[in-house]
């Protein structure tokens, strides 16, 4: 019997979980996002794009096409998704959430709950800011003039209004982290600001900045899309591989 999987994505996670299930005759899967990116890395699966309309249309959408299984596997910081996700799919729900990342004792962090939070703990005096928090997170730092905000994302942002003395670097990881250490110098960055979003696709600017003494502000992510969830993609592989050894007992 074959179990139908939908995986809400936008991940590097979510893809690699969905190549491993690509090809599986034991699974059909069905890959969604939301249609944030303008080319957003696909895997070889049927993909969807675009909202379902809340946790009612999620439910429905899960209904109308039997699935069997729902994997969140969006970003830790994609709120509203997961609180759709675990609304409509109860037991049906996975959450691969990778682990947040932990400092070490080199490390120069300032952990904060919001954006709003690390543009207020940007430093008193103007300095030049490596911001890598997302196109869409630039707001509360329009606030903060007289830095120079260095803005790494993967497609161009619309600025804020209030916005001044920044530039754009347009880029897709993972990066490396000689990469990083370079960009870095050669951009005279005082401070790195970003999420921290765990995983190994972008934590060599955690490196980077960790081999330079830089400053690191981070957003923390929210807690509650995390809980109970499998930290990587092969512990997601055995529980689909239990759930659907148990499915087809029931359906004999
Ligand atoms: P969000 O605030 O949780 O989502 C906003 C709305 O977008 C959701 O309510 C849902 O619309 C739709 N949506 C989100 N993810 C979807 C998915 N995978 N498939 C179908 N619809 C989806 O999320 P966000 O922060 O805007 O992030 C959007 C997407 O970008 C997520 O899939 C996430 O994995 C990815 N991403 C986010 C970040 C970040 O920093 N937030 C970073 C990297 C990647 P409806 O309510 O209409 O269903």
């Amino acid at each position: 019997m074959t179990m139908k999987l939908l995986i809400l994505g936008g991940t590097a996670q979510a893809v690699q979980l969905a190549e491993r299930l690509a090809g599986d005759a034991r699974f059909a899967v069905t890959y969604s996002l939301a249609g944030r990116t303008e080319t957003p890395r696909l895997p070889p699966v049927p993909t969807r794009i675009g909202g379902f309309g809340g946790a009612e249309g999620l439910s429905t959408y899960l209904r109308e096409r039997a699935i069997d299984v729902l994997i969140d596997a969006t970003h830790p910081f994609a709120e509203r998704i997961s609180a759709s996700a675990r609304a409509a799919a109860g037991e049906l729900l996975i959450v691969l959430h990778r682990q947040k990342w932990l400092p070490t004792q080199e490390d120069r962090w300032t952990e904060v709950a919001t954006l709003e939070a690390a543009a207020s703990a940007l430093p008193a005096s103007p300095s030049r800011v490596l911001l890598t928090v997302g196109r869409q997170s630039l707001v509360p730092f329009a606030t903060r003039a007289g830095h120079h905000y260095v803005i790494r994302v993967i497609d161009p942002p619309v600025i804020p209004p209030g916005m001044t003395g920044f530039e754009i670097l347009v880029g897709r990881g993972p990066f490396l982290l000689a990469g990083e250490i370079a960009l870095m110098r050669q951009h005279q960055i005082e401070c790195l600001v970003t999420k921290n979003s765990g995983g190994e696709a972008a934590f060599a600017k955690i490196e980077a900045a960790r081999a330079l003494g830089l400053p690191v502000i981070l957003v923390t992510p929210p807690q509650a899309s995390s809980a109970g969830a499998f930290i990587s993609v092969e512990d997601v592989m055995s529980e689909l591989v239990r759930r659907h050894e148990s499915l087809a007992k029931r359906s004999v």
